[in-house]
């Protein structure tokens, strides 16, 4: 996630849960019609846990009780984000490897900070240029998408879906095919890597004016309020977009009209995950998806887990409400999957997190717990005058959190 600083994590968080609601499994086994990955951003196990006896039938619960379930997965390196975190579950690549070493990272060349998937020769299409994650030019590994349309010789389809370009671009690797929210026109959008003109399904579905139409509702509670745990107003939450600290949350972005405030006001809301949901059903339809014995691929990140935790923290009323709103996304997803395939033996299902999240510091620290907040930026100046007393020059050109570039000169 990006846009939300501060927010320090461990250096070496657990990815949340991978669990397969499967196939009983002989070797060789036909390989399933449709495989369905869901990542579910910023879930950490301890979150995932917490909820899990207030899951409704269909949803997280029933794949924990049904498939496998690994609850101490982990990752293996400190920048614990999302582009390395999504890129690494779908390479089986570490960072170092794959190339996505963080949300954004330093390009020598310009000396300037670039995110994770930039690329200058294949923008955005449908929707305002500009320095954007648009396509896996810079993803080095092979991907699962990249397996898949390899193997059938590109029959089988492997397409990615989520509110976050970074989720959806690493997902559908350098084979597959992309599908992103752009909070700018508030529609589905994808780059010129990918495609050059959407297909007539995908302008449909932007045609119904979806992200308008929650414009001046809000995100309210999804069940009674006795039901959640703690308080909903803290102190040290955020506010952004105009949404205040407390349910229910405006989702207008304190705009007249629908504009890319309102937009950034759903998609940062736990209503989102309706939203993905609907263009991923769209896109199991559009793209005929397990429709005959050629594996496909349907990779699908929920993205509000991970904005909710950051601004509210995932102690929070907010951080509650968005997974039970996941957990019946997911539901209706799997069902939707499950009818495209032919029943559930035709369908693999994988749910998983690109990383957990930390407390916000002053939640902790009110409890006693011993916590602050640091300041990447703090944190790279203090780093870099150090090592400039120490070594003379200047050391540290660029920091960004946990990474530090140096100058590589001395
Ligand atoms: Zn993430």
């Amino acid at each position: 996630m990006n846009g939300t600083p501060s927010l320090l994590r461990p250096a070496a968080l657990a990815t949340a849960l991978a669990l397969a609601a499967a196939l009983p499994a002989p070797a060789l086994a036909r390989p399933p019609r449709l495989t369905l990955v869901v990542t579910v951003d910023s879930l950490g196990t301890d979150q995932l846990l917490r909820m899990r006896a207030r899951f409704k039938a269909g949803g997280l619960g029933s794949l924990m009780a049904q498939g496998a379930f690994f609850p101490n997965a982990r990752v293996e390196y400190a920048s614990s984000r999302t582009g390395p975190g999504h890129a690494t579950l779908v390479t089986g690549a570490h960072p170092w490897r794959h190339g996505i070493v963080g949300n954004a990272f330093l390009n020598r060349a310009t000396g300037k900070l670039e995110p994770t998937f930039a690329d200058a020769d294949h923008p955005v299409l449908e929707a305002p240029p500009g320095a954007n994650d648009v396509s896996p030019a810079n993803l080095l590994a092979e991907s699962l998408a990249d397996r898949v349309r390899l193997f059938t010789q590109e029959r089988g389809k492997a397409v990615s879906v989520s509110a976050k370009s970074r989720a959806a671009i690493a997902m559908a690797g350098r084979l597959g095919q992309a599908w992103w929210f752009s909070e700018a026109v508030g529609k589905w959008v994808t780059g010129t890597w990918y495609t050059k003109e959407f297909p007539g399904w995908v302008k449909a579905f932007n045609e119904k004016g979806i992200a308008d139409s929650y414009f001046g509702k809000e995100w309210g509670l999804l069940e009674k309020k006795e039901t959640y745990l703690g308080e909903d107003d803290r102190p040290f939450e955020g506010a952004l977009w105009a949404m205040g600290r407390t349910f229910p949350h405006p989702l207008s972005g304190g705009l007249p009209r629908p504009g890319k405030e309102s937009y950034a006001a759903l998609n940062w809301s736990g209503m989102m995950s309706e939203v993905v949901t609907q263009f991923a059903r769209a896109t199991i339809e559009g793209e005929q998806l397990g429709k005959d014995d050629v594996p496909d691929l349907l990779a699908v990140s929920f993205s509000a887990s991970d904005y909710v935790n950051h601004v509210y923290g995932p102690y929070s009323w907010e951080a509650q409400d968005a997974l039970l709103r996941i957990d019946r996304a997911l539901a209706a997803l799997v069902t939707a999957a499950e009818r495209a395939a032919g029943g559930r033996a035709n369908l693999l299902v994988v749910v998983t997190a690109d990383h957990a999240i930390a407390a916000v510091p002053e939640d902790w620290a009110s409890r006693g717990v011993a916590s602050v907040r640091v300041s990447p930026v703090t944190m790279a100046q203090a780093l870099g005058k150090e090592l400039s007393a120490k070594f003379g020059g200047e050391i540290v050109v660029q920091g960004e959190a946990p990474d530090a570039y140096l100058s590589g000169k001395g």
